[in-house]
């Protein structure tokens, strides 16, 4: 395979996530070159699962590790990159040399427990301090980097920030793009990539720092049940036709693009199997209550949360 062929196969990526209106080709061409510098990489883990890199690292089409050693250079990825213990705490160290970075952040700061995430012998909260003021964009991927999410569940003694909270605790001054979705949307982020690669900006967000590309609108508004919801078909369980509204669907107040944008390569999402949206992209996931029958008399927690 020629390097022209290596390089449209990146370019199809580009295509796909939406980026090719402001990145051509020629950008690429120019990048692979040289003639356009390529931004750093910072990526580190809060407390998570994994789950969101998981996701990116497995996105359709193209090898994950080519796209982004193509478009950035990767100073550190927890899952990626092969450097250990002291190598990766001294490069940490050295940010301030790193010009131009990205920092993509991962799951939450426990702000009330900071012993229960530590790189070295260094608290998390120390690392995204320094990491952050040395930054030239942040992004929070993930519900759990973003709002809390699985992190900042009822019941958790972490006091667990979303990366936002955090760097307006620390009194810092940065551009923020969060990326909700239980697990972050690898197209999303991607797309990110490649507006600041282009303009060295964010795409435009919303008040919650989300791109509003992609958090404009209600799953519900897209839905495909959402003819089912104004004939008023409503399923009684799971699995049934109609829509899922009374078993405690959460599309009519999540905004998120699943369905024009599903997960695995848009291969599927909750409503399209037949599942109630639970509102993992949303600002109050996981609700105590995420399931509901056709009738729950418990407290109604269906109404409660716009996020
Ligand atoms: S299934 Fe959910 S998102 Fe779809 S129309 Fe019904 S309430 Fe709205
Ligand atoms: S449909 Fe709802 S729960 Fe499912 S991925 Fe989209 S936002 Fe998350």
């Amino acid at each position: 395979m020629t390097r022209r062929e290596v390089l449209k196969q990146m370019y199809a990526v580009v295509v796909a996530v939406g980026a090719s209106s402001f990145l051509s080709f020629d950008d690429l061409l120019a990048m692979d070159k040289g003639e356009i510098a390529k931004p750093n990489l910072v990526w580190l883990h809060g407390t998570s699962c994994s789950g969101c890199s998981t996701s990116f690292l497995n996105v359709e089409g193209v090898p994950l590790v080519d796209i982004l050693t193509e478009y950035t250079n990767v100073v550190f990825h927890p899952d990626i990159s092969l450097a250990t213990g002291h190598q990766v705490t001294d490069m940490l160290e050295r940010a301030d040399e790193y010009k131009d970075f990205i920092f993509v952040f991962e799951g939450s700061i426990p702000m009330a427990m900071p012993h229960a995430c530590m790189l070295g012998d260094k608290p998390m909260t120390y690392w995204v301090d320094k990491l952050v003021r040395k930054s030239s964009v942040c992004i929070a991927a993930g519900t759990c980097a973003s709002f809390g999410g699985i992190t900042n569940m009822e019941g958790m003694v972490t006091g667990p920030k979303p990366l936002a909270d955090f760097i307006s605790y620390q009194g810092i001054k940065k551009p923020v793009v969060n990326l909700p979705n239980c697990p972050m949307k690898p197209e999303q982020l991607l797309y990110v990539l490649f507006y600041y690669l282009k303009t060295h900006n964010t795409p435009e967000l919303d008040d919650e720092k989300r791109p509003l590309r992609f958090f404009g609108n209600t799953v519900h508004e897209r839905c495909t049940r959402h003819d089912d919801f104004t004939r008023k078909k409503f399923a009684k369980k799971i699995g049934d036709e109609g829509c899922l509204f009374y078993l405690g669907c959460q599309g009519i107040v999540t905004k998120n693009d699943c369905p024009i944008n599903g997960h695995n390569g848009n291969t599927n999402i909750c409503i399209k199997a037949g599942h109630p949206c639970i509102g993992c992209a949303g600002k109050y996931f996981p609700r105590k209550i995420m399931l509901h029958t056709y009738d729950d008399k418990r407290p109604n927690e269906r109404f409660k949360v716009i996020s």
